[in-house]
């Protein structure tokens, strides 16, 4: 049968208010028995007060009786008798006060109204008596004495009736109020002492509870929170189904969910074919998937412990660098190393690594591009070939040209001239292209060095111009240069190289009459280094936004309907110049606006 469901505040609630009623309903209870009490005490204390006020009117009459009930004193009693006045005045008062008391009571009420009329009959018959003369005729005398004996008949009605049985009885209730008070007040006095056990055994009954019911499995979850995170299996779930047993089911199933994803994380790496590892902040391997067999040709087990400089073919100061730059920096472009085989071989793989704080451990992943490099190696190997065989027989061909031009060998017509003409354009076309694709792989196998010399920006200007003045004039395109005292640091052949690539492009790409521009312009840059940016300005029809960076990578062109496919070029030439000025450590862009011309502009460091 399914227990029903308490929740937590439900229990809480219940333990507080269940005591709370018990508490409350006997505290009713002593505070009725108090009341009960207290109304016999009441009771008891009236019973004695009309017992005594009987008692004192008795003494009343027996005194009346005392001084008045013989024959003898009466004879000095006359009208106004101070004594008398005041008995009379004290039978009034009690006898109001006895009335009062007695008001609740029917019966004795009765029973004094007949007393106090009995009295003051009596008292009537005293005064008639002393309105009779002592000494008058023997009919006179003989009525006194008939009075007197009506007086001492009277005097005894005025207790009689049961006016003293109920003094009698008032003072027996009294007697018994007090001993039933005392039994009462006993009782609450138990009871109280009772609710005090009550309580106490209650407050430790409710703390043992709590201790059990709550504290326990809650300290059950935040051990299974500390096992979750040492990777221990958790108690067995918490029994019940109050608040803290769905927290506890809750996190049951959180942690399964988070080994399955472990789990599948585990699977990723340890079928990756990536090497991936964490090493430890001593530079050790802590942890390695099984890649490291095929990349390393070590089982990841034996790497556990080992230093990871150790594998590296590489100067090891390097590689200590690049995990101390990793600490500070946290992620660190993939650098290519060259690490050791267990058979000594060596592998070329590319490094990605990441530093956790939180963890002090850096995370690996290594590429083995051993494979990439030997194609890279073979490629380079080609287009040297390729480029090498090609050239030669190319440069044999242009001197042939040239020959063949000088007239030396015989004299050609004028068609035998156009087609050597042409003919040594198109090697010159070819020359070109194999020395710009020579440059590019140079560049980019990083193969490319560069000399070093203070160069004067004006002599390159002027240099430049003058070669290419008279391509600009075939063109009709005018070609010109600010004066400038600039003294750059560089490869003066290779700054050539530039210009003449920009200007040959302006020229190329300028209406007929338009104008090239050279300038130069000193710029301090962010670090304080000091810069001159060199621009080449024309006005032709531009570039499109999108294209701006685009055109310096390698083989991009815009197209263009007005280009006539003769001078369409290899789209190599801007690749190089941006090769070029990055081996300046400098950087190069350009800003145009369609139909008001382009400015290419590159940067190289001050002497
Ligand atoms: P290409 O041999 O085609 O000139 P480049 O790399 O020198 O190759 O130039 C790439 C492309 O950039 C060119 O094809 C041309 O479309 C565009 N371009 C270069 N310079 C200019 C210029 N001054 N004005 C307009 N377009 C230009």
């Amino acid at each position: 049968m399914r227990r029903p469901r308490l929740s937590l505040s439900t229990k809480v609630l219940a333990l507080v208010l269940v005591p709370l009623v018990l508490q409350l309903a006997t505290l009713f209870w002593v505070a009725k028995l108090e009341n009960d009490a207290e109304v016999l005490l009441l009771e008891s204390i009236n019973a004695k007060k009309i017992s005594d006020a009987i008692n004192v009117l008795s003494q009343d009459v027996y005194e009346y009786i005392g001084e008045f009930g013989r024959d003898n004193p009466l004879r000095h009693v006359t009208t106004g008798d101070e004594k008398l006045q005041m008995l009379h005045r004290r039978h009034e008062l009690h006898y109001k006060q006895l009335k009062d008391s007695v008001q609740h009571d029917a019966k004795l009420y009765e029973c004094v109204v007949a007393s106090e009329q009995a009295a003051y009959k009596t008292f009537g018959l005293i005064r008639r008596l002393e309105e009779i003369p002592e000494d008058g005729p023997e009919q006179v005398q003989k009525l006194r004495k008939k009075l007197w004996k009506d007086v001492r008949k009277d005097v005894k009605s005025i207790l009689g009736g049961g006016l003293l049985e109920h003094a009698a009885q008032q003072e027996k209730l009294a007697e018994v109020d007090a001993v039933e008070q005392a039994r009462l007040r006993e009782l609450s006095k138990q009871l109280m002492i009772l609710i005090a056990i009550a309580d106490t055994i209650i407050a430790i009954a409710v703390a043992f509870y709590l201790t059990r019911t709550i504290a326990n499995r809650l300290s059950i979850l935040n051990e299974n929170s500390l096992r979750l995170a040492a990777n221990v299996p958790l108690h067995t779930p918490i029994g019940g189904n109050d608040e803290i047993a769905t927290v506890d089911k809750t996190f049951h199933s959180m942690a399964m969910t988070l080994k399955e994803a472990a789990k599948k994380e585990r699977a990723i790496i340890d079928n990756a074919r990536d090497f991936i590892c964490s090493i430890d902040s001593n530079g050790k391997f802590s942890a390695a998937n099984p890649a490291s067999q095929t990349v390393l040709h070590h089982a990841p087990e034996n790497l556990l412990g080992t230093h990871f400089a150790d594998y590296v073919a590489d100067s090891r100061e390097n590689v200590l660098q690049i995990f101390a730059n990793l600490k500070t920096q946290g992620d660190s472009s993939p650098v290519e190393l060259r690490m050791k085989r267990s058979d000594g071989t060596i592998v070329h793989v590319l490094l990605s690594a990441h530093f956790s704080k939180e963890e002090d451990a850096t995370f690996c992943v290594i590429h083995d591009i051993t494979e990439r490099r030997k194609a890279e190696t073979l490629k380079q190997e080609v287009m040297a070939m390729v480029t090498h065989d090609l050239r030669t027989p190319l440069s044999t061909l242009r001197h042939i040209f040239t020959f063949l031009e000088t007239g030396k060998h015989g004299k050609l017509d004028e068609k035998g001239n156009d087609f050597i003409n042409a003919g040594g354009r198109n090697v010159d076309r070819l020359l070109t292209l194999v020395n710009d694709l020579l440059d590019v792989e140079k560049a980019d196998s990083g193969q490319m060095h560069i000399e070093r010399t203070k160069v004067s920006l004006n002599e390159c200007f002027d240099a430049s111009v003058s070669s290419l003045t008279v391509f600009a004039e075939s063109k009709d395109v005018k070609l010109d240069f600010v004066e400038t005292d600039l003294i750059v640091m560089g490869d003066e052949e290779r700054i050539d190289r530039i210009l003449n690539n920009l200007i040959g492009n302006a020229v190329k790409f300028s209406p007929k009459g338009g104008k090239v521009t050279l300038s130069a312009e000193r710029e301090i840059a962010k670090g304080g280094r000091e810069l001159a940016v060199i621009a080449v300005r024309d006005e032709g029809e531009g570039i499109p936004e999108d294209k701006l960076e685009n055109i310096f990578e390698k083989f991009q062109q815009v197209e263009r309907r007005s280009e006539n496919n003769q001078e369409k070029g290899s789209g190599l030439g801007l690749a190089i110049c941006r090769a070029f000025v990055q081996l300046h450590g400098g950087k190069i862009w350009a800003e145009s606006k369609i139909g008001e011309g382009s400015i290419f502009k590159f940067t190289l460091p001050l002497a």
